[in-house]
């Protein structure tokens, strides 16, 4: 389809990833949650898949890292499935907040009371109270199931150590969640929706598995390889536009200039973006710049950007 920009890939991607690591700001590992800081601060990989599921990688692409952030543009689009969005959108908001991504200075401002978007960490523990499941055991069991169909790969699972290393110095998101609960955001406990949100935040993936779940997003909901709908496209449609409001936290604006693609970035140092129609990519650096975003993902995607002319804008 684009003979051009696949061979260019496959020639010079190895030499973007070396310069992306030379000429990135210097970044460090997330330390917050303690089990992330053990991640080699100066590695990175990149894969691209295109729709027949064939790749181009570089760098240290057998790494596994945790999902974190990234889950949540996944489980927002599971709450859509199992509860529409009116349900949705009465329990989160659809503007960016400028702020940091475990902030809470803004939870009181929209009516009433409820988070800004989705895909802050209020508004995502929001989320993860919404998907199906009468106990937190069924929810996980039915976020994993969604995360293994996306990604293609029964075999996903939960990395327990970052599960419980979260979980155990969780002090801010349980904050978080208690002032939810008390403005009448959150059905049930706080620490069984905690139990659900730290799980999806911590299933491991490769980069490869990062690049086929980004495939479908890339599709609009239809898996291109299996030729199979997995998420309805009006799901896929909101869950993009939060990608470019609200992807990159409060760097979404300058990701949106410099790259001007859908994305979602976790504090592991992943990044998933899309060229759409075309191409799923999965990237993993985990030294992070002052926002939480990859420093050597964000130069890297900035390069591809600018060489194949990919912004959207
Ligand atoms: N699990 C992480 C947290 O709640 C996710 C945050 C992120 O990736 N930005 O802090």
């Amino acid at each position: 389809q684009h003979p051009d920009i696949w061979q260019q890939l496959q020639t010079h991607l190895g030499e973007w990833v070396i310069q992306s690591k030379a000429q990135a700001p210097k970044g460090h590992v997330a330390t917050y949650i303690p089990e992330l800081a053990n991640a080699s601060e100066d590695s990175l990989s990149i894969c691209v898949m295109d729709g027949s599921g064939a790749t181009v990688t570089a760098g240290e692409t057998d790494c596994l890292f945790t999902l974190q952030s990234i889950s949540k543009v996944f489980t927002l689009m599971l709450a859509l499935i199992d509860h529409g969005e009116a349900v949705v959108f009465s329990k989160v908001g659809m503007e960016p907040t400028g702020d940091d991504f475990n902030s809470m200075l803004k939870l009181e401002l929209v009516e009433p009371g409820i988070p800004f978007n989705p895909l802050i960490n209020a508004g995502a523990i929001a989320i993860s109270s919404l998907i199906g499941g009468d106990t937190p055991e069924k929810q996980i069991e039915r976020a994993l199931a969604f995360f293994r169909d996306i990604a293609d790969n029964p075999s996903l699972a939960i990395n327990q150590a970052v599960f419980k290393s979260e979980s155990d110095t969780a002090h801010r998101n349980r904050s978080l969640a208690y002032f939810l609960k008390d403005n009448g955001v959150l059905d049930g406990e706080v620490d069984d929706i905690l139990r659900v949100y730290f799980s999806h935040c911590s299933i491991e993936v490769s980069c490869k598995d990062l690049a086929r779940m980004a495939l479908v997003l890339a599709y609009d909901g239809v898996d291109p390889i299996r030729n199979k709908r997995l998420i309805p496209r009006r799901y896929v449609q909101i869950a993009k536009t939060f990608m470019i409001t609200c992807g990159m936290y409060n760097a979404s604006g300058e990701f949106a200039m410099n790259v001007g693609l859908p994305a979602k970035s976790g504090v592991s140092g992943g990044i998933l973006t899309i060229v759409p129609g075309r191409y799923g990519i999965g990237v993993v650096g985990p030294a992070l710049n002052r926002k939480g975003n990859s420093t050597a993902g964000v130069h890297l995607l900035e390069t591809l950007s600018r060489e194949f002319d990919w912004s959207l804008f």
